[in-house]
């Protein structure tokens, strides 16, 4: 029995980002996710990027992202900015803006739409079969539909039960990410030495002139590269502090954490983006470090490509074949991505051990 013609599994960005494309080509689609509400445990995502805003652009949202956040020059390779101010485009830079507030921005747009949320149920299984797919939920529901797209982040079970491989490299490198008080002052801003990379900023900041400008009090947000590569675990005050105390010889009293969560620079992707009915986008698909800010924005596109094709097969105006061509038009995409992140990280490496007194350590990444 069908009961949608399209079942996007998680309802992060890539799969608000699919629903919203779908539904303005008047497909009935349904989100299911896990998660009871739309906000994150801590920050993840800390801006968006030319193209992404201007796909917002075309669907006349963009004005909705631009007003809360902050527009600054934030392509880099490595280290070295490149000023896309002349590029010929509506939008030649970047936007700062934490990922909580994109989802929610994202999702204000969805619920506009016709789109069915399914909050709160986690997908468990799905089998499939010639005419369409039966998705499992928790709670022995199950829900019929002709496509199911696993948006379902990097742990996917969607492209796990579907058979698909994800072949790439294990982490050789980890880093905590929090928001924390302290009760001593570190030294502001991004630095980088044998140990990798470590970065302090109060919360609250402001882009003045390309430049941010922090606050003077409030929660700090850090980063700091692990000694060793930590394990998959929720992260704890005492390993950030440990991690601190290792880099900076003091964990400066930290304290009160808001959230902590821990990243690392393993690069994997799905060797195949599509299993007859069974398709994947975003994190679901390709995973990689942080470096550049580009996961969002990859899987974002991800649906663009995937929306309309998707929508003209479910509507029959066009062969099953389509949807080959968005495996062959964002894999390579992706592609590149990791390899631009893994050579951004090299080139990190190669600096830090550049430096005078510095040893053969991990190599760090950051987020911009
Ligand atoms: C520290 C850090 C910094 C980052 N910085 C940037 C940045 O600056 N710029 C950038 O572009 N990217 C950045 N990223 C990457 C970005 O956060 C991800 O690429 C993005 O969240 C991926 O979106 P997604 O929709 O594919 O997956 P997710 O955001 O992971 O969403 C997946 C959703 O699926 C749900 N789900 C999972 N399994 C199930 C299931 N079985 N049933 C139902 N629901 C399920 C989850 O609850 C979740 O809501 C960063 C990541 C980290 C960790």
């Amino acid at each position: 029995m069908r009961d949608h013609a399209v079942v996007i599994v998680g309802g992060g960005p890539a799969g608000l980002m699919l629903a919203g494309e779908l539904a303005l080509a008047g497909i009935d689609v349904a989100i299911v996710e896990r998660r009871p509400s739309q906000d994150l445990p801590g920050a993840r995502a800390g801006g968006l990027h030319a193209r992404t805003i201007e796909v917002f652009d075309q669907r006349g949202i963009a004005d909705r992202f631009i007003s809360q956040g902050q527009i600054a020059q934030v392509a880099k390779f490595g280290s070295t900015g490149l000023d896309i101010s002349d590029f010929p485009t509506r939008h030649p830079y970047g936007l700062g803006l934490w990922q909580n507030t994109m989802k929610r921005t994202l999702a204000g747009w969805v619920a506009e739409l016709a789109v069915t949320m399914y909050r709160g149920r986690e997908v468990i299984g799905f089998a499939q079969h010639s005419a369409g797919v039966d998705v499992r939920l928790s709670g022995r529901r199950k829900l019929g539909a002709e496509f199911v797209v696993g948006c379902d982040g990097g742990r996917s079970l969607i492209r796990k039960a579907a058979g698909i491989g994800f072949p790439g490299w294990d982490p050789t490198t980890s880093s905590l990410i929090a928001e924390v008080e302290m009760a001593e002052e570190p030294e502001w801003g991004v630095h980088q030495d044998a140990f990798g990379v470590h970065a302090f900023g109060r919360l609250e900041y402001e882009i003045v002139d390309g430049e941010i400008v922090y606050a003077d009090t409030g929660p700090v947000g850090v980063m700091v590269t692990e000694e060793h590569v930590g394990s998959g675990s929720e992260p704890t005050l005492r390993e950030l502090s440990a991690a601190l105390t290792a880099v900076c010889g003091t964990d400066f009293r930290a304290h009160s954490p808001t959230w902590i969560s821990r990243f690392t620079d393993m690069a994997r992707q799905a060797s195949a983006y599509r299993a007859g009915r069974v398709l994947l986008a975003g994190d679901a698909a390709h995973v990689h470090a942080p470096d550049g800010g580009q996961g969002l924005n990859l899987g974002v596109q991800d649906a663009v490509n995937l929306g309309w094709k998707l929508a003209l097969v479910v509507k029959e105006a066009a062969p099953e074949s389509l949807l080959d061509t968005y495996h062959a038009e964002r894999h390579p995409v992706a592609a590149r991505v990791l390899r631009n992140t893994w050579e951004t990280d090299i080139s990190a490496d190669s600096a830090r051990q550049s430096q005078p007194g510095s040893g053969p350590h991990d190599a760090g990444t950051y987020r911009t």
